[in-house]
Parts: C-alpha cells; structure tokens; sequence
C-alpha cells in the first residue's frame, strides 16, 4: 500500500521581537506603546507594539511619522546585542528539539514536522515547543501550523498576537477565502494594487479566476499566485546549517614565542577570513584560535561576539583570546584562526545606522581588495 506522506510545516515567529526583547530589559514598558529604531527622526520603526499599532504606527514607517501618529510613543533601541543574544537562545532551543529547521530571519523559524505525526500529533509538538520557548526566554511566539510553509506563515500572522493556529490538510482553500490578498507572501503593495485595479480583493477572487487568467495579467508569477491562492504553493526548507565554519592555520617553520609576531600572524590571518565571509554576505556569532605545541599538545578555545564580518570586532576578540591562553614559556608550532555560527545579516538589523555606515566602510575597503589583491589594504596591527 503506498499511503502519501501528509506535509507538516510549522511556522514560528516572535511576536513584535524587538520591542519584546526591550520589555523583557525594561518592565517599565510593559502595556505601553514602543517602537524599537533610530532615535532620531531620520530613523525608521524596526518593531513596534501593538499598542502603538493601534494609532497606526507600523514597521519600516519613518520614526518621525510614528511620533506624529502616536504623540506618546516611547522609542528605545539597545543595540543589536541583546536581539542576537535572545534570537540564539530561542535558536537554541529549537535546535535541540526539532529534527530539521530553517532560521527564516531573526525572529522567525520553519520547522519540518513531517513523519511526526506518526507518533505523537504535530500540533501537540509544536504546541510543547511553543510553551517551553515561553517559559524559558520570557517572550511571546506564535505558531501556524500547515501543509507548506506558505501556509505556515499565513497562519501564524492570523493567530498573533501570542496565539497558535493549525489549518488542517484540506481546508486551505475555505480558510484563504476570505483574507485579503495583502496575506499572501511575496505580494508587495505594487502587485496589491495593480490586481485591485483588475478587481481582485480577497483571495476568494483570485480562487474564483483562471489560472490562465492570472497567467495573462501577471506573466509566469500568475501561476504561482494561482498555487498561493489555492494554499498548493509549496517550497522546501532551507535547512539552517549552524556548524559550517571558514578557517585557516599555519604551521611555522621554526617554533614561535614571540607575542608580537604571533599577534600579527593570527591578524593577516583573520583579515583573510572577514574578507572571504564578507564576500559571501555572512556574519559570524563564534570566533576561536587554535594553538599547537611542539609536543602536538593542541588547544581550541573559542568565544561568541554579536554577528559581526567587521576587523574592528572580529581581530579584538581574537586578540582577547589569545592573550587569555597564550602560555610565554612555551613557543608554538601552529596557530589557527575558525570562524563559525554563520548569519546572514537581516535586513531588520542594518536599519541601525551604525552597522550599516561599518557595512559601506568595509564595502569600500573590499572594492580596493579586489582590484589591487587582499594585501593592499592592512590594518596596523599586521603591518
Ligand atoms: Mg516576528
């Protein structure tokens, strides 16, 4: 008997992540309405509450329109430390219990659940997983659970706030009817307003269409809004792999004691690094040294930074840990630098002006590397 395999996706996504992470630091703000961004006027909201919802305020506004609509909104911003270091603990705890998973941004999760239901329910799981991740960080989640993720993600947006929904296989279609088109992931306010024009509303009328219709009003994206409208849109994981790293070492020649020279060896080599991680648009959360003596005794001692691809916070923290454990009686055979935990950098996060002004610096930087080879340009500790 070839029975089909029913598809269980779950979509988890912190509710208001920002500003959750600010009230879990300040109870003060509790209840109140918080945005999260740049604290000048020139900023935009990152997050926001959902009292300040009420009045209208939404992510990406302008900050300075945010204040118009909503005269007490208190705005805050901590810094991007504290969102990495909540986002890793709930990265954590569904690493450990979900059997594959993708890290869709920083507050958001797809977990796989097919084949679960063979032995306990889906719904129950995720519903455990939700509780234990409230429990242990404090913060409000919500879940969707579907037959895609597409149909995850619409879901979990329906159950916020602090809210979990499961549409059962086979009612995706009476369950997407009556939303407006706005729901659909991937269709922007543009593509919204151009099939409004042509007098589609609510996913109801674009399930009532032909799909050569569509086909015919939106080229080859008509049939993937027809499978979208029908909840048949379906897309694989991307499954989040945390253990990749870069690395490199170096053996010397003659055995090496010298903190100086040594300092600036673990520098070139790192830059290297930032540089390769750079042109790959990765930030790394991990960074470690390794050091081999001449007896083959080896030592990796390693640490987490706020996900960085800088040399101005990458090269310190290799610093840091190398004077830690760097031993001046005892010269060395090899040294090695690794660079793990990748993160791609959210978008959410380069709305903080610092990190995008450090992003332009190093982009410049790296344009010179390219035309002139990575030598040109060094920082002074491997001059
Ligand atoms: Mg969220």
């Amino acid at each position: 008997m070839n029975e089909t395999v029913k598809k269980y996706m779950l979509h988890l996504d912190l509710d208001s992540f920002f500003v959750s992470v600010e009230r879990l630091l300040n109870p003060d703000l509790n209840g109140k309405p918080v945005a999260v961004g740049g604290q000048s006027n020139r900023g935009v909201v990152a997050s926001c509450s959902y009292e300040a919802r009420a009045f209208g305020v939404r992510s990406a506004m302008p900050m300075a329109k945010a204040r118009q609509l909503c005269k007490k909104l208190i705005v805050v911003g901590s810094g991007r430390a504290n969102y990495s270091h909540y986002s890793r603990l709930v990265t954590d705890i569904i690493a450990n219990e979900a059997p594959s998973f993708q890290k869709a941004s920083i507050d958001e999760f797809y977990v796989d659940l097919t084949g679960m239901d063979k032995y306990f329910g889906a719904y129950e799981w995720a519903s455990e997983l939700r509780q234990q991740i409230i429990k242990e960080t404090q913060l409000p989640i919500s879940f969707g659970l579907g037959a895609n993720k597409m149909m995850a993600k619409i879901a979990s947006a329906q159950a916020k706030p602090n809210g979990q929904l499961w549409i059962k296989h086979g009612e995706e279609q009476t369950f997407l009817a009556p939303l407006n088109i706005r729901v659909i992931p991937g269709l922007g306010a543009k593509s919204c307003a151009y099939l409004n024009k042509y007098g589609y509303h609510f996913i109801r009328d674009l399930q009532n269409s032909s799909e050569n219709r569509l086909i015919q009003l939106c080229g080859n994206n008509g049939r993937i809004l027809w499978l979208k409208a029908n909840g048949l849109h379906d897309t694989p994981l991307t499954e989040y792999s945390e253990r990749k790293s870069i690395s490199t070492e170096r053996t010397f020649f003659k055995d090496v004691a010298d903190p100086v020279k040594l300092k600036k060896v673990l520098t070139q080599m790192t830059e290297k690094l930032t540089y390769k991680l750079r042109t790959k648009d990765r930030l790394v959360a991990c960074v470690a040294i390794k050091i081999r003596y001449p007896n083959f005794e080896t030592i990796t001692r390693q640490t987490t930074i706020n996900p960085s691809a800088s040399d101005h916070e990458i090269i310190p923290a290799i610093m840091t840990l190398f004077e830690q454990y760097f031993d001046p009686k005892k010269a060395i055979r090899l040294i090695g630098v690794r660079l793990s935990h990748f993160v791609s950098p959210e978008q959410q996060l380069s709305l903080f002006i610092d990190e995008d002004k450090n992003r332009k610096l190093y982009k410049a930087i790296d344009l010179l590397k390219n035309k002139f080879g990575d030598d040109t340009i060094k920082r002074g500790g491997s001059l």
